[in-house]
């Protein structure tokens, strides 16, 4: 079976001046020096992102960004580009997570153009894909979730989803405590490795990573990460805390 290196991958959201984002980025590639096999990203604000990149330098914490604007270049005030990001730094950019889709209009066209934006930037784009809570109660999860990666990646080929990764929140386990159970979360993201397999081939299916999103803690990391089809996790307030998150990268210790 294919190896796929775990990403514990970190959403700051709109939290942290720069001096806070330094100090915690600071903190953090401390403690996670000698993380286990275990690949770490933090996804900061814009404002922070080059000066965390001067904290994180080489280390062993990889940055991202939160989102992007499709276009490489132009005027279109208030936006950020793919290119943009790779020269503040960025290896990593989450692309249509829950609150995007839910408070700023994204859909899984504009996703669809996003993912291709950072493909073209040579940056590994963090595709989140899941379901509400109603949607789950109506036994619609799977059909929103093929929907979802089905559009999101419409007109790829194999050869440009070798950065992909992906990401699994479940809209009702984000920031509510409430945790997929290990059966719920397993089942998604195989459900997910095969609709890869079905779009493109087993090779592509079995090396993207998935990772689970919500309310992933301390207390709940390795019930998660020991699933078979689950890559790592995307986490968002677990990570504002450089202890707390680097007991989520540290989980195999
Ligand atoms: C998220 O925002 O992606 C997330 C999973 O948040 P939390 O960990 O706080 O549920």
């Amino acid at each position: 079976m294919q190896q796929r290196t775990p990403l514990i991958a970190g959403n700051w959201k709109m939290h942290k001046t720069v001096d806070q984002a330094r100090e915690t980025a600071r903190q953090l590639a401390a403690l996670a020096a000698d993380a286990d096999g275990v690949e770490a990203m933090i996804a900061p604000p814009f404002t922070a992102l080059a000066p965390v990149a001067e904290v994180l330098g080489q280390g062993p914490v990889r940055l991202g960004a939160q989102n992007l604007f499709h276009e490489d270049e132009g005027a279109f005030t208030g936006e950020v580009s793919a290119p943009m990001l790779v020269s503040a730094g960025c290896r990593y950019v989450i692309i249509g997570h829950s609150e995007r889709r839910q408070y700023f209009g994204e859909t899984d066209r504009t996703v669809n153009l996003k993912i291709a934006a950072a493909l073209r930037a040579g940056l590994k784009p963090i595709f989140c894909i899941g379901e509400s809570e109603t949607e789950r109660e109506a036994q619609k999860t799977f059909s929103v979730l093929d929907k979802q990666v089905r559009k999101g990646l419409e007109g790829f080929s194999l050869a440009q989803l070798s950065l992909l990764v992906m990401a699994y929140e479940p809209v009702w386990a984000i920031g509510t405590g409430k945790t997929a159970s290990p059966q719920q979360a397993q089942e998604v993201h195989a459900f997910v490795r095969s609709l890869l397999a079905e779009m493109y081939d087993t090779a592509l299916a079995q090396s993207v990573r998935i990772l689970y999103g919500g309310s992933v803690k301390p207390a709940n990391v390795r019930e998660l990460m020991a699933l078979a089809d689950v890559d790592g996790a995307l986490v968002g307030g677990a990570s504002l805390d450089a202890g707390t998150f680097s007991q989520l990268i540290n989980y195999r210790k």
